[in-house]
């Protein structure tokens, strides 16, 4: 009898394949989020928008803000945009909220119900074949997989595979082989958990603990003690910064700020007139056409305030703020929408991090 239980038990786990290791690890092993086990798409949806890009650690707080202020993708849908990139501020890549408000709408309009399937998440506003697969597969069990950036480093790493996973040949024949590898799991929304909670947790980007990891055994860069060659990282281009100056144009007890256009990178939130230094501009010359442009008022400095950085993914700028005042009409001529605030107004509106850190020396300098 003994023998008989031995025996059955030796030959499960010779039997087990790492997608099965995999899925018994994470059972033990995964972070308890907010957004996890809620049975909810909804918050598969917000969760997954706001964590591009994002560490989890960030998202929390926000996704609780969120969940508090828009319960469901009805009170979402009917939110004004001003109203969701508020909330959103801070959290940086704005696009990401005009693209979950714009896909809340177009579900609410058609009948209010989340589609469980990928092929027609994928129809809608905003949502990329990563989004749709993890909404599927999370919020509804459909058998597909999901690859961020986690699965295709554990990935390449268990396969000892060279090739650049940045570019999206790669990515789609790892989508495909990953399909295929899913077709028997027992639990497939626990699998590409378990495949994104290992690439956070175990195979980091610059650490792989493979001592602790469920699908050791079959890794390749594991047994051939290269881990950490894959991914081959392609060279980076350089990121250009660019040079920027602004004007908190004072006038009555107001600031002048601009709502910037939607389609441009930052759409919808706000911020004080100006833009890029010109070759062979100073930056005072720069705010001074620059406002003249965007609002048809003539300005001269008052002085500077500062200047800050700011990195964005694909560049960096400096910018340079400085006090003006009006050396002619208040009259604004502006096609993007503009309004006078008091500096105890500004939270009311949605800003860029770059202002934030002038508002930070305005705080220090005493100005508000
Ligand atoms: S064994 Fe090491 S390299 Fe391989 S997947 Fe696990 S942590 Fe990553």
């Amino acid at each position: 009898m003994t023998f008989m239980l031995m025996m059955s038990k030796n030959d499960n786990k010779a039997s087990m394949n790492w997608q099965e290791s995999l899925i018994k690890w994470f059972a033990g092993n995964h972070r308890e989020l907010p957004w996890r086990w809620t049975g909810d798409p909804y918050d598969v949806l917000v969760s997954e928008f706001m964590l591009q890009q994002t560490q989890v650690a960030t998202v929390i707080p926000y996704f609780h803000r969120w969940k508090h202020v828009f319960p469901d993708i009805d009170s979402l849908a009917r939110a004004d945009q001003s109203e969701v990139l508020k909330l959103w501020e801070g959290l940086g890549y704005y696009s990401r909220a005009r693209r979950l408000h714009e896909c809340a709408k177009s579900v609410v309009a058609s009948g209010g119900k989340l589609p469980g399937d990928y092929e027609s998440l994928l129809k809608l506003p905003g949502i990329g074949s990563y989004t749709a697969a993890a909404i599927a597969s999370l919020g509804f069990g459909q058998r597909v997989a999901v690859v961020d950036g986690n699965v295709l480093r554990v990935r390449a790493r268990m396969l000892a595979d060279s090739s650049d996973i940045t570019k999206s040949e790669v990515k789609k024949r790892y989508f495909k082989e990953l399909n295929e590898l899913i077709r028997d799991v027992s639990d497939v929304s626990s699998f590409n958990q378990g495949m994104m909670e290992l690439g956070a947790l175990i195979c980091r980007p610059r650490e792989a603990i493979c001592v602790e990891c469920p699908v050791r055994q079959w890794c390749l860069g594991h047994s051939t003690g290269t881990a950490l060659e894959y991914p081959r990282k392609p060279a980076k281009a350089s990121r250009p910064c660019y040079d920027v100056s602004v004007g908190l144009i004072f006038h009555d007890g107001k600031y002048l700020i601009l709502r910037r256009s939607p389609e441009q990178m930052l759409g919808g939130l706000w911020e004080f007139p100006g833009g890029k230094v010109e070759p062979g501009e100073s930056h005072e010359e720069c705010v001074v056409r620059e406002v003249l442009e965007e609002t048809g008022l003539d300005v001269e400095i008052v002085r500077k305030v500062g200047a800050v950085k700011h990195a964005y993914s694909h560049f960096g700028i400096e910018m340079h703020a400085y006090i003006c005042a009006l050396r002619g009409s208040s009259e604004v001529v502006c096609e993007r929408p503009w309004a006078w605030v008091e500096s105890n107004e500004f939270g009311k509106y949605a800003f860029p991090k770059a202002n934030h850190k002038v508002f930070e020396l305005l705080k220090q300098q005493g100005v508000i």
